[in-house]
């Protein structure tokens, strides 16, 4: 069978955390033999070695809405964070060469002032810091750094230097909590508690206590007259760039919340630059980044790694009892809730089998019913697909790939075709594999020629003509003759979602779309059904995991990670 030829596509893409503006480009795909063939699997562009449709031309946008597609910001150093980023992007990191404290140190030796003292650190936002090991440190100058820090200290001096910024000076490394307690000691005595807890940590609480954290004057400019120092200006430019690229962090930047002391600019925090690319609001879908915000996905240890693993925003479930989907029966009598180990439950809904043989690490991302009701496929983060009842296996993503190999992301999501002959797979940089009559129309690494998108693809949903991808930041990626009906960054315009969108199902009873967030909230788009959500009740301690409409869109299902179902109508 002859294959599609330049095929057009919409591709309406919201790009880049930074960016607010709803971009939209019309792209024209141009096939390869692997994208041509509709029975054959389609392009593999998250295979390392697989080359995927390339995009051939990019036109001028056409939309009344559109803006000019502008260039990535440079790649390695990721997009300016929020103060809050910031400080998180510190916060979340398994430090090498520290340890968390035994117990905590004596602030005046009186145990019931000593509560008072750290109840009311806590309350401004210190947090207990891990404590380095001495014997790894380094000296610079009079002052203790950890290796990794004096070394890009090193750079960071240069750099200043070379911009015209000489005399950046080291006043301050590791401190022990006995020097914390010392300095702490002073504030308290001549200021009184308030004051003290402004200027300097709580002994215990202090990032110096890590090694990562530095003290930084310019000449005779230090503390906060540092802030008014040439230096300062030239680190803390676009989103301290300066600091940044060296894998510096201002430690208390100004608008963070409650983090402690008042703003310090005067205090960087080494964070390295890997954990700074990756710090962003959602997930790059850049696979360096993975198993940093990922470390169960991680093949080799990484040497900083996220003491809270945020890879829900990537899409990828936690733990095998983890919920990832729910699915009315093509009747929409019942459902199925299907948990990331392969578990089945079903509710009014034959049980046709579950429990597939899942290798390590590997975790099932979604069930998709035949028509029939008398079966389904599960579909896992390595790309292979599990028929029971009278589902048949049409390929999986492990045959298309030369042997030995393993897909570098995961699999996200899957729908199968009304007609029940085939299906598609997405993975998290938006690479799409179409098998059977699931056709593939076009991939993310194609049409953004490699580049990668800013948030991670998380969800694909079809309707006769195309499919769409949607990425953890609500921005939809059209492929093949569907229409658009909007994105949640053209919805809010430059704010930001309270939690990442965790997946996205098409309106079966007429055009248009649900999106579902981590945080209950649903988005509808054309002629989809809003009847109401579970957004805007604050942080849930089960994120949503899946929405499920009813066959004419007259209910719909949410599921959230423990398998608890909710039903609006
Ligand atoms: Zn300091």
């Amino acid at each position: 069978m002859g294959g599609p030829r330049g095929r057009r596509a919409l591709v309406h893409a919201a790009l880049g955390a930074g960016l607010s503006a709803l971009v939209v480009m019309t792209v024209t795909v141009g096939d390869t033999s692997a994208a041509a063939e509709p029975a054959a699997p389609a392009a593999a562009a998250t295979v390392a070695s697989a080359s995927a449709a390339t995009a051939t031309a990019v036109e001028p946008a056409e939309s009344p809405a559109a803006a000019t597609p502008s260039a990535a910001a440079p790649a390695a150093l990721g997009g300016p964070l929020t103060p809050a980023e910031l400080v998180a992007a510190f916060d979340r990191l398994v430090l090498p060469g520290t340890s968390d404290p035994a117990a905590l140190p004596p602030i005046t030796g009186d145990g019931a002032t000593d509560a008072a003292i750290r109840a009311a650190g806590e309350a401004r936002g210190y947090r207990v810091r891990a404590v380095a090991d001495v014997g790894r440190l380094v000296p610079v100058g009079g002052v203790l750094l950890q290796p990794e820090a004096a070394a890009a200290w090193g750079r960071v001096q240069s750099a200043a230097a070379a911009a015209g910024h000489g005399g950046l000076r080291l006043v301050s490394g590791y401190r022990s909590a006995g020097d914390q307690a010392a300095i702490f000691g002073r504030y308290l005595a001549s200021w009184g508690l308030d004051r003290a807890l402004g200027r300097a940590a709580v002994p215990g609480y202090s990032k110096h206590h890590t090694g990562f954290a530095v003290d930084i004057a310019q000449g005779g400019l230090g503390g906060p007259a540092f802030g008014l120092s040439p230096a300062y200006a030239w680190l803390a430019a676009d989103g301290f760039a300066n600091a940044r690229q060296h894998g510096f962090l201002p430690s208390y930047p100004p608008g963070a919340g409650p983090q402690g002391p008042d703003a310090e600019p005067w205090e960087l925090v080494y964070a390295g630059t890997e954990a700074i690319r990756c710090a962003g609001p959602y997930a790059t879908a850049d696979p360096s980044c993975l198993p940093v915000r990922c470390p169960r996905l991680a093949a080799t240890p990484v040497p900083f790694r996220f003491r809270q693993p945020d890879c829900t925003s990537l899409g990828v479930p936690l733990s095998p009892v983890e919920t990832v989907d729910v699915d009315h029966t093509p009747s929409g009598r019942g459902y199925w809730v299907t948990t990331a180990g392969g578990v089945v439950r079903a509710t009014n809904a034959r049980h046709a089998g579950h429990g597939p043989t899942l290798r390590a690490g590997e975790l099932v991302v979604a069930l998709e019913p035949t028509p029939t009701e008398r079966g389904y496929w599960l579909f896992t983060t390595a790309g292979r697909v599990f028929p029971y009842g009278d589902a048949r296996h049409r390929g999986d993503v492990t045959t298309v790939l030369p042997p030995g190999q393993a897909l570098r992301l995961p699999i996200v999501d899957a729908v199968a075709t009304a007609s029940g002959r085939g299906y598609l797979m997405v993975a998290t940089d938006g690479g799409v594999f179409g098998f059977g009559d699931g056709r593939f129309q076009g991939s993310l690494p194609g049409v953004l020629g490699g580049r990668l998108p800013d948030a991670a693809v998380v969800g694909i949903a079809m309707a006769p003509g195309g499919y769409w991808l949607v990425g953890a930041d609500g921005g939809i990626f059209t492929f093949g003759r569907i229409g658009f009906h909007g994105s949640v960054p053209g919805v809010l315009g430059g704010r930001r979602l309270d939690a990442p969108v965790a997946g996205m199902v098409a309106s079966p009873a007429a055009g248009g779309y649900f999106l579902v967030g981590a945080d209950g909230g649903v988005f509808t788009f054309g002629a989809a059904p809003f009847l109401g959500s579970l957004g805007g009740t604050g942080p849930r301690k089960s994120p949503i995991a899946a929405l499920s409409p009813s066959p004419r869109d007259r209910s719909y299902l949410l599921v959230d990670a423990v398998g608890t179902t909710r039903a609006f109508r």
